[in-house]
């Protein structure tokens, strides 16, 4: 027990560290100054950091949350990203325990978030991010066959880690490239959506392999069709449009109900309440899609476009967390 407590603070402590150098290599994409020189320095008054500027968390704690030296107000994203960093380090290391499946975990973890920020940020997702992501990918499962091969695990040339690392990059592109063409085409020739998309698909495939890909990808879609949701509530809201909003909220809550009753199999001891429940559902769906018509389309939709790279990404943590 006091290992485990032991162990779990070097982790957080390991955690802290790597989001730190990850605030750098976000940071440094977007300069294009390298990862390794020069040292750290304030954005604003370029002045290098002290040591003691760097510690993760406590610096920020220390400092107040500005610059020693001109004292500009540092963000509080910073910080996050160092937690969040510990946080799922802590989470792979209490689910898998320590081993070279561990590392490869760290590693994954570390690129998806560096992808998600950078797209999150500037919306921009950078090719040397995703060729990076994909290596790691592509030499554990390489290792991973070598090793198996060595032991003398009988392996046929399709059913290995290497052959669902490759599979799940191709897949990856293929599903993302034929989304990206259908976009294109219904958007009437315009760019819907980013083309690192497909670059990250590729990255995730190589790291979770073949068979996790498409679930990933699906539960992509759903996380973003969730946010965007979300958003759009808000700003209904905002617009005092409760009529909207209540409808909405309404079929979303139907909805997770008409799941749920299927999942006890309510519906198979009384057809009634199935009839009934459909026309609800259906009914507030109708309302909706008429309110929907009649007052946003065209006008305010714009803006609430949530990047899908985030998607994926938190999907792929979903998948890595629980075993989906
Ligand atoms: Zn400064």
């Amino acid at each position: 027990m006091e290992i485990m407590i032991a162990a779990s603070i070097f982790v957080l402590l390991t955690g802290l560290c790597f989001g730190s150098f990850l605030n750098v290599v976000v940071l440094r994409a977007f300069s294009g100054e390298s990862i390794s020189y020069p040292a750290s320095k304030c954005p604003t008054c370029q002045k290098p950091l002290y040591w003691w500027h760097n510690i993760p968390l406590l610096s920020y704690l220390l400092l107040g949350g500005k610059c020693y030296f001109c004292k500009t107000h540092i963000s509080w994203q910073y910080p996050l990203v160092e937690a969040i960093t510990a946080i799922l380090f802590l989470l792979a290391f209490l689910k898998f325990g320590m081993s070279a499946h561990l590392i490869f975990l760290w590693a994954v973890i570390f690129m998806s978030l560096v992808i998600a920020i950078t797209d999150i940020k500037e919306h921009v997702v950078f090719l040397m991010h995703c060729f990076a992501f994909a290596l790691i990918g592509l030499i554990y499962h390489a290792g991973a066959t070598g090793i198996m091969a060595l032991n003398g695990t009988e392996i046929t040339w399709l059913d290995n880690p290497l052959s669902s690392s490759v599979l799940g990059l191709i897949f990856g592109g293929i599903i993302m490239l034929l989304y990206f063409g259908v976009s294109y085409i219904m958007a009437g020739g315009k760019m819907a959506m980013g083309d690192g998309d497909i670059y990250i698909a590729m990255a995730l495939g190589a790291c979770y392999g073949r068979e996790k890909i498409w679930i990933i990808i699906v539960l992509g879609f759903l996380i973003q069709a969730l946010i965007t949701g979300v958003l759009f509530e808000y700003r209904l809201l905002q617009e005092k449009n409760y009529k909207l909003f209540g409808g909405i909220l309404a079929v979303a809550i139907l909805a997770v109900g008409y799941g749920l009753s299927n999942k006890f199999g309510l519906f198979e001891e009384n057809v009634i309440y199935l009839l009934g429940y459909t026309i609800a559902l259906i009914g507030t769906a109708i309302y909706v899609c008429r309110q929907l018509l009649g007052k946003v389309l065209g006008s305010k939709t714009e803006g609430l476009a949530v990047p899908f790279g985030p998607a994926l990404v938190l999907a792929g943590f979903v998948v890595m967390f629980f075993n989906v």
